[in-house]
């Protein structure tokens, strides 16, 4: 099969669709690679790098989409993008379709199929394709959390360590999945007292389970969370209600109740956020301050380190992007449910149910 790689062209997208090792594995499989030139220089990766994996470089995305039997990208396609792809083509990416009806009628009238990275499934219930960047962010988290906490940013002073003779900062995790275990580790790691809150008792003796007393684990009744909330120097935001828009777990009016100078990074601010006083801010001025309160509301997160991200995202893309250049996406899916569970594009057709439900197309 003939896979292509445009440069990314979102907004400080830096990221980018297949590494050069990913590549090696598809032109070892047999296939053929064309990258569009510079598409790896934001993650420290040269045309030649590309060239000595067996691609071919190209001038422009055009030659790509032109000729490219599936498409390999991060984000999902720009105007420009999807208005050149074709019927027949196969675009395997982000594609996070529900809140965007114009990328979706670009894609439905292209002709192309589109199998979306956030939709694929694994066995036991997960999101494989999202998970890597669930890692990046939640390890982001209490690193950025700390740099917030200092005096200079707005933050009460805290190191979240502490020193011998000085305890450490508080640190709570609210939601204990992906990005909150992974917010914990890091913070615990540093050396902060750090307590995380779920509502899925399964999930907290996991935690337990994996690190003991290191991190505590609590039952996130309404009064555990502000309590929690308010005594803490830094609060990571990390719950996810599949589907839905955050819940509003600290409302306004509770803000004044944190401790001035404390810190908020709410990593749920893609689905919205879980403080209603959190809304979506970037990596050229990620915090604000409100009430005293230091908000971090980077809906991007990754963004900021695309070269782990990509790496990351490609330990998890590649065997999809395997199995599907070997068998041609029809037999790939019939072969794997989880797969098929990606396609959301096919026939000028939404196939993926929820998609469909939310922008009222038939499926
Ligand atoms: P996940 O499904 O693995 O974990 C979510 C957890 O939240 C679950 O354990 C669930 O039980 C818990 N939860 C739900 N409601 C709760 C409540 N009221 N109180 C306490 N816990 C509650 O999800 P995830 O992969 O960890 O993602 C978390 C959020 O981070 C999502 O909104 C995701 O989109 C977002 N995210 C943001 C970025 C970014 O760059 N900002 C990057 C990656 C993920």
């Amino acid at each position: 099969m003939l896979i292509g790689v445009p440069k990314e062209i979102k907004n400080n997208e830096y990221r980018v669709g297949l590494t050069p090792s990913s590549v090696r594995e598809l032109t070892i499989h047999g296939h053929k690679v064309k990258i569009e030139t510079m598409a790896g220089a934001g993650i420290g990766c040269s045309d030649e790098d590309y060239v000595a994996a067996g691609a071919e470089i190209v001038g422009t995305a055009a030659e790509i989409f032109a000729t490219a039997e599936m498409v390999i990208k991060v984000k999902e396609p720009q105007k420009v993008e999807y208005e050149q792809l074709r019927e027949g083509q196969l675009l395997f990416t982000y594609l996070h379709l529900a809140p965007d009806p114009d990328q979706t009628a670009g894609l439905i009238k292209s002709g192309a199929t589109a199998i979306a990275y956030e939709t694929v499934t694994d066995r036991n219930g997960g999101l494989p394709l999202l998970a890597p960047m669930s890692e990046v962010a939640g390890r982001m988290a209490p690193q950025v959390g700390a740099t917030a906490l200092q005096k200079a940013n707005g933050g009460r002073g805290v190191l979240l360590g502490g020193v011998p003779g000085v305890a450490p900062a508080k640190v709570v995790v609210i939601g204990g999945g992906v990005v909150g275990t992974n917010a914990a580790r890091i913070a615990a790691g540093m050396g902060a007292d750090v307590t995380i809150l779920d509502k899925n008792v399964k999930r907290l003796t996991y935690i337990d389970d994996v690190f003991g007393p290191r991190i505590k684990t609590q039952y996130a009744t309404i009064d555990d969370t502000e309590a929690l909330v308010f005594d803490a120097d830094m609060v990571v935001g990390a719950v996810l209600i599949p589907g839905a828009a955050a819940p509003k777990l600290i409302r306004k009016e509770q803000l004044s109740k944190m401790k001035p100078g404390s810190v908020i990074v709410d990593v749920a601010i893609d689905q919205g956020g879980c403080f209603e006083t959190s809304k979506a801010t970037t990596h050229a001025d990620p915090t604000y301050i409100i009430d005293d309160v230091v908000h971090y509301c980077v809906a991007n997160m990754p963004g900021a380190v695309a070269r782990t991200s990509t790496f990351a995202l490609n330990n998890a893309t590649l065997p999809f992007a395997l199995a599907l250049a070997n068998k041609g996406w029809k037999q790939a899916c019939k072969d794997d449910p989880h797969l098929a569970a990606g396609l959301n594009i096919h026939n000028g057709k939404v196939t993926y149910q929820a998609v469909a439900d939310a922008l009222g197309y038939d499926n």
